[in-house]
């Protein structure tokens, strides 16, 4: 349920409102914007006299919100959350170019890839060091020393990391990381969500391989409802029937999410087309529609990519992409 406040409306009277919906067993979420400031209510609205709510003198309208998203919905908070890491900014404008290899493979790779990726113009540094793979037999990361090369490569460059958590125990090695991602295999692993929703790390949260977006943003509620506002939406890819492409871009998320959500979206033109020479297309298109960022893979030497050589840019190609991706955003502004 939301209550928008007239205009006018005295913090005195909105604290006394506050506590009143409160003692109600109400969680009061408050967005103020230049003119009207709009209060959540979660929780078991059901027993809220919704006339009398209406009838208050502060109160301009009330209305229930039918979607069981909450605190991710616009209508909850109708500016778009920016999401910041230092002087990184992300939504409502500001374009986080996320780049680096599929997995982090040697110091040498990593510290090439980031230096390269940033002179291209990006302003945040992947990799993952926690692979989640098809294959048990399949290379599955160098996990805490890979995070230890992000932290290098942070060093060398400043970029800030993102880098992939699959397993809650292993949270403590993620301390140094700016941004922690949920991959699509586990947007579903709620128990992981709830923990990650108690801490106050930026999230990346991909949607999972076979899931609606209202189930998308029903994980990053999961995250939210235990108090991390800070959550990056990635669209990258779900199964279809077809087969030409690892999966099937669907860049209408990108508008369905930005009007059901204040979220920022970004997409993974890589892991959705499976194909380095599908990515360039992609993200332009993704660019074009309003993404608020783009992840993409790129590798020193695709040829010899412990995971995902066959998607990864070049660090030339890559180059190219940004500058066209930098003019689009131009055209587009
Ligand atoms: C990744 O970004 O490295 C990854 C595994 O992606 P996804 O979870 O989207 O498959
Ligand atoms: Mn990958």
């Amino acid at each position: 349920m939301i209550a928008v406040l007239k205009e006018g409306t005295t913090q005195a009277q909105m604290d006394h409102l506050v506590s009143w919906l409160k003692h109600m067993n109400l969680d009061v979420h408050i967005s103020k914007g230049a003119e009207v400031t709009i209060l959540g209510l979660i929780g078991d609205t059901s027993r809220v006299d919704i006339d009398l709510l209406k009838s208050l003198d502060m109160v301009e309208t009330v209305k229930r919100v039918s979607e069981p998203f909450k605190q991710a919905n616009r209508k909850f908070h109708p500016r778009d959350t920016i999401v910041e890491i230092g002087n990184v900014r992300i939504g409502s404008g500001y374009f986080a170019m996320i780049a680096g290899p599929c997995s982090v493979e040697s110091e040498e790779q990593i510290i090439e890839v980031a230096m390269a990726v940033k002179a291209s113009g990006a302003n945040i540094l992947r990799g993952g060091a926690f692979k989640p793979r098809t294959s048990p037999y399949a290379f599955q990361g160098m996990k805490g020393a890979g995070i230890e090369l992000l932290l290098e490569a942070k060093k060398a460059t400043g970029l800030p990391i993102v880098t992939e958590i699959m397993n809650i125990s292993t949270l403590d090695l993620f301390a140094d990381v700016d941004i922690i991602q949920v991959g699509a295999r586990n947007m579903q692993n709620f128990d992981l969500l709830k923990e990650l929703g108690k801490t106050k790390k930026p999230i990346l949260l991909k949607r999972g391989l076979a899931n609606t977006l209202q189930e998308l943003l029903m994980s990053a509620e999961y995250i939210m409802s235990e108090g991390n506002e800070q959550i990056i939406l990635c669209e990258r890819g779900i199964r279809t029937f077809e087969t030409a492409t690892r999966n099937t871009l669907d860049l209408s998320a990108v508008s369905v999410l930005h009007n059901l959500s204040h979220l920022p979206v970004v997409v993974d033109p890589s892991h959705a087309t499976g194909k380095a020479s599908l990515v360039p297309p992609m993200a332009y298109a993704a660019t074009a529609a309003g993404a608020d960022g783009l992840m993409i893979e790129v590798h020193n030497n695709p040829a010899c990519a412990l995971c995902d050589g066959a998607q990864s840019l070049t660090p030339h190609q890559f180059d190219e992409v940004s500058h066209r991706v930098q003019r689009i955003r131009e055209v587009i502004a």
